[in-house]
């Protein structure tokens, strides 16, 4: 039962929509038979794929997208930044664009399902539109950015991010970022131009696995994502006083090692003392000069924080940090903070799209729940221009970045089916 408010006229459209026109289903055969396709580009006698971007693999599964997306009927090109894009008219020329779509490299030693479900559900979604002879009034753009994995590269490119030091960057494949752009049919030296304005899209939506363990544990069939967290880095420095471990007494120690220990415990006590889902990590750490009969005397330690709020992030930060001056006080250690330049702001999902995706499951019958993404997504960038919406489905045991991530054909087929009518509802409510 669809809970709309009577007036708004919004909500008018929707009812209206789903009344008026049947809207069809994709085909969940079809979409499980490119998902086994791609993972063919790149698998390895073991059966485990690695496509990494820049990788002669990368080439492949891009040339069987590109083929996929001429079949379907869209009009393909490869920008600057190496991002496939497939364009199919709307009735309306002048309205602008609802884009769509995710990516297909992956983590060395990864697995098939992210970044590919939402590329190949966006394929199905043209396929299945083709077939009912659907027209939208928007026209819609199908994105398949380059290389996620290795850094968002062609969202970032895409809202004018990309900066030139991040170019030189090499991956697991030996390329730089920018000698793999040129090998993906890009050009590094004409990123700017890949840049679109922020009213370039009317919205963009992007459908993945939930790369966490949630929905499969709760048994639900759709997330609704809230937000995709911000993520904030920092070094610390510690410095206490190396000396002979076996000659001074306990009482006359500056122990970087131990102010380290107590400021691992001081994160995540602060991090529990916030409501919410926040969290905050140390997942590095060396002591100084690494030898079992000396006192150390630095440590050089990482510290991660994520939430879907920028204060709470800065809140969290000046908890620890006020920690840290007591355990300096307490244990003659002196912690300095550098940030990290890696980071990225939090990005808010638009409401009035997790209400239309809401809806979409909801007549689908599939249960959903609101949530926030702790992984990054093209999604977060193209928030920067754009209302975003994203989509989840269920990922078995919550394994991802792994050989072993599986999505079943029923979630995949239940997330693009959700995909299709949210296009279609906000094709129609939203100009
Ligand atoms: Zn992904």
């Amino acid at each position: 039962m669809r809970t709309s408010c009577l007036f708004c006229l919004f909500c008018f459209y929707l009812s209206f929509y789903s009344s008026a026109q049947e809207i069809p289903e994709v085909d969940q055969d079809r979409l499980e038979n490119t998902i086994l396709t791609l993972a063919k580009y790149g698998m390895m006698e073991n059966g485990e794929t690695n496509r990494v971007a820049f990788s002669d693999a990368d080439l492949e599964g891009r040339a069987y997208i590109i083929s996929l997306m001429q079949v379907s009927g869209l009009e393909v090109s490869v920008d600057f930044a190496g991002n496939i894009i497939g364009k199919r008219a709307g009735r309306d020329r002048y309205l602008k664009p609802i884009g769509f779509g995710s990516h297909i490299d992956m983590v060395p030693n990864g697995g098939n399902y992210d970044g590919c479900v939402g590329s190949l559900a966006a394929i199905e979604v043209i396929r299945t539109l083709n077939d009912a002879k659907i027209q939208t009034e928007h026209p819609l753009e199908v994105f398949i950015f380059s290389n996620e994995e290795g850094g968002v590269m062609g969202s970032r490119a895409l809202v004018g991010e990309l900066k030139q030091e991040a170019l030189n960057v090499v991956n697991s494949t030996g390329y730089s970022m920018e000698q793999g752009i040129n090998r993906l049919g890009g050009n590094a030296t004409r990123i700017p131009e890949v840049e679109r304005s922020e009213d370039a899209l009317t919205a963009f939506l992007e459908l993945h696995i939930e790369q966490g363990g949630i929905l499969d544990r709760e048994q639900i069939d759709i997330g609704v994502v809230e937000g995709i967290v911000g993520i904030k880095w920092w070094d610390v420095n510690i410095k206490g006083f190396a000396n002979h471990a076996g000659t001074t007494p306990m009482s006359m120690r500056n122990d970087a090692l131990l102010a380290a220990s107590k400021f691992i415990l001081a994160v995540n006590e602060v991090t529990k003392s916030f409501e919410g889902k926040q969290v905050g990590t140390v997942g590095r750490i060396s002591a100084f000069p690494g030898a079992p009969n000396v006192i150390p005397g630095e440590v050089q330690l990482s510290l991660e924080i994520r939430d879907l709020s920028s204060e709470k992030i800065e809140q969290l930060f000046e908890g620890m940090k006020s920690r840290a001056i007591e355990i300096e006080k307490e244990m003659g250690t002196t912690f300095t903070f550098t940030p990290i330049d890696a980071t990225s702001a939090p990005a808010l999902t638009d409401p009035r799209i997790q209400k239309i995706i809401t809806e979409a499951a909801g007549d689908l019958n599939l249960s959903t729940k609101q949530m926030q993404s702790g992984a990054g997504h093209d999604a977060q960038d193209m928030a920067r221009i754009t209302p975003v919406g994203m989509i989840f489905v269920p990922s078995l045991g919550g394994i991802s970045h792994s050989p072993k991530e599986y999505t079943s054909p029923e979630d995949m087929a239940n997330g693009a089916n959700v995909l299709l009518r949210a296009i279609l509802l906000l094709d129609q409510a939203w100009f």
